[in-house]
Order: C-alpha cells, then structure tokens, then sequence
C-alpha cells in the first residue's frame, strides 16, 4: 500500500478506483483481455501484472 502511494498507481485487485487519463470517465475492466475499456474515448488501456498502464500512448483503439 506504500509502494502504490509512492508510485501513484492504484491496483485493480485492490478495486481501486482508476479513471481514463483522457476524458477522467469510468473505466471497465475486461478480465479476458486485461485491458480497461473508456467508452466515452473508445480507448483500451493494458494492464501489465494488475497494474494499468494508464497512458493515452500506450491505449488501444476499440472502436466499437
Ligand atoms: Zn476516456
């Protein structure tokens, strides 16, 4: 819980709130592709080890 302070990320298995760095709406988690889904921006963030990379660069295109 210190460390996660220290680096300012929030671990999804802790259930922590994490809100998309772009729009700062809710984010769904898809645990079959481990991705966090915005649906306002049609982003898909990874998430590497429970930890969301949240970085517009790195998100996905979801399109849908
Ligand atoms: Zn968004």
């Amino acid at each position: 819980m210190i460390l996660d302070s220290i680096l300012g990320i929030t671990t999804i298995s802790r259930g922590g709130n994490v809100n998309c760095p772009k729009c700062k709406g809710e984010l769904e988690y898809k645990t079959e592709d481990e991705e966090l889904i915005c649906h306002k921006c049609s982003l898909a963030y990874p998430v590497k080890d429970d930890i969301p990379v949240m970085l517009i660069d790195e998100a996905r295109k979801t399109d849908d």
